[in-house]
């Protein structure tokens, strides 16, 4: 059967990218380059100093967000080589968003000190109050399912930003109160996504100050995310874990739009080239960019003309229609799709947290499902045949997107369907 008429029955499997060309040639094609990542970084950096007065919290990283790798143990999953990035537990705001989100802030704040012939530094010795009163007359507007929100409201309401958040159905109401509760102004909608996106899209107004961050669209959080894939490369040479062609890394990563697991995958590929292969996980029931990519269509497809709800536990990933400017990158990049079913990320979910005392939120979950694909599954098997690698020398890495915020009802209510389904 071919991929769109898998995807209609809403069969877990994994799709390969036909189109994908070697890391070289990929990275010729793209759009950015690797002194955009570098400049990301350093942007990161410039902020870290003033981020410590703003979240205290982030004294003992000194300003620079980012998660532990560790190292899952054997029984709970049955691979030997597994990793999981813990951006569920990123600091500040919880998920994966931490990154792109607030570095997405940090470019409209340097382009309003620009303004006023200022720069980080030129504040970092002012009051809360001094830095509120030269932000406080813009806005941030952004669509969200959610952590998107929370990242932009977080961040966008401590430099004294109004945070304007257009959130889709899937929203969670936890997420919205929390929001409300920082200042925030909330708009929900009845529907998708990309409604709920298109209508804060046509609310800014640069000129009036208010800044739309493009979910759909963004460079900046592009970018943002990509600055993940040096921080995770100086971890494994920490851990004095060898990336090469015969020891190559796998890593799965849960795709919304694409934004996240897209800078991701991009810098990984700049740093460690063919020997990194990468694969996003999508809910069976919103196959975004699986769907985008297989038919070439990128984003003038939406996963509901084949018939999907969008209906999931994995709200962060409940999204019908790709990024088309991460769709078009990741067509000639990225290694493979796969889906899994919403009974399948409770199970991982529930597991987890019994085997490692990890608490990921659903969408986090569904990465789990990447090495068992690729050991096991026939398509994964001839992968490996083609590539010439020996499954045991692969390392795996599972991005772990968000959770530590939820509420303690709320991930228990995930947390007990899932045991029930291990039972
Ligand atoms: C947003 C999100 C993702 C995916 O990011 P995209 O940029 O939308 O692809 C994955 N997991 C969680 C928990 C998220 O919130």
């Amino acid at each position: 059967m071919n991929a769109v008429a898998l995807m209609k029955e809403k069969n877990p499997f994994l799709w390969i990218n036909p189109n994908k060309l070697s890391s070289d040639q990929s990275l010729l094609l793209q759009q950015f380059d690797l002194s955009d990542i570098q400049n990301a970084e350093a942007r990161l950096e410039r902020f870290a100093p003033l981020l410590t007065r703003f979240f205290p919290e982030l004294n003992s990283t000194t300003g620079i967000i980012d998660s532990e790798l560790i190292k899952i143990k054997k029984a709970t999953f049955n691979f030997s080589n597994l990793y999981i990035k813990c951006d569920h537990s990123l600091a500040v705001s919880g998920s994966i968003k931490a990154r792109g989100g607030f570095y997405a802030v940090f470019v409209i704040v340097e382009r309003i000190l620009a303004e006023r012939g200022l720069d980080v530094y030129g504040i970092i010795d002012k009051s809360i109050g001094d830095i509120h009163s030269i932000f406080d007359s813009g806005s941030l507007v952004v669509g969200s399912t959610g952590n998107l929100g929370l990242s932009i409201g977080i961040m966008g309401r401590a430099f004294g930003f109004k945070v304007t958040v257009h959130m889709s159905v899937a929203a969670k109401a936890w997420k919205k109160e929390k929001l409300r509760n920082l200042g925030v102004t909330v708009i929900e909608y009845e529907s998708d996504y990309s409604v709920a996106c298109g209508i804060a899209r046509s609310s800014a107004n640069e000129n009036k100050g208010i800044f739309f961050i493009d979910d759909e669209n963004s460079h900046d959080l592009f970018l943002g995310y990509s600055a993940a894939a040096s921080m995770l490369s100086g971890q494994l040479a920490d851990k004095k874990i060898l990336v090469d062609y015969e020891h190559p890394l796998f890593v799965y990563i849960p795709c919304g739009v694409g934004g996240a697991p897209g800078g991701i995958t991009f810098g990984l590929k700049h740093i460690f080239g063919d020997n990194v292969h990468c694969f996003f996980a999508e809910p069976v029931e919103a196959p975004a960019m699986m769907l985008g990519l297989a038919t070439g269509k990128n984003s003038s497809v939406t996963v509901r003309d084949i018939g999907l709800s969008l209906d999931t536990c994995a709200d962060g990933l409940a999204v019908g229609t790709p990024s088309e400017m991460v769709a078009e990158m990741m067509s000639t990049i990225l290694d493979g799709c796969f889906t899994v079913e919403d009974n399948e990320m409770l199970k991982y979910l529930a597991g987890l947290y019994d085997r490692e005392s990890l608490r990921i939120e659903p969408s986090a979950a569904a990465g789990f499902a990447g090495p068992g694909f690729i050991a096991n599954s026939k398509t994964g098997k001839e992968y490996l045949v083609q590539h010439k690698i020996d499954r045991k020398n692969i390392t795996h890495i599972v991005w772990t997107t968000g959770g530590s915020m939820e509420p303690e009802e709320e991930y228990n209510k995930n947390y007990e369907r899932g045991l029930s389904l291990l039972r």
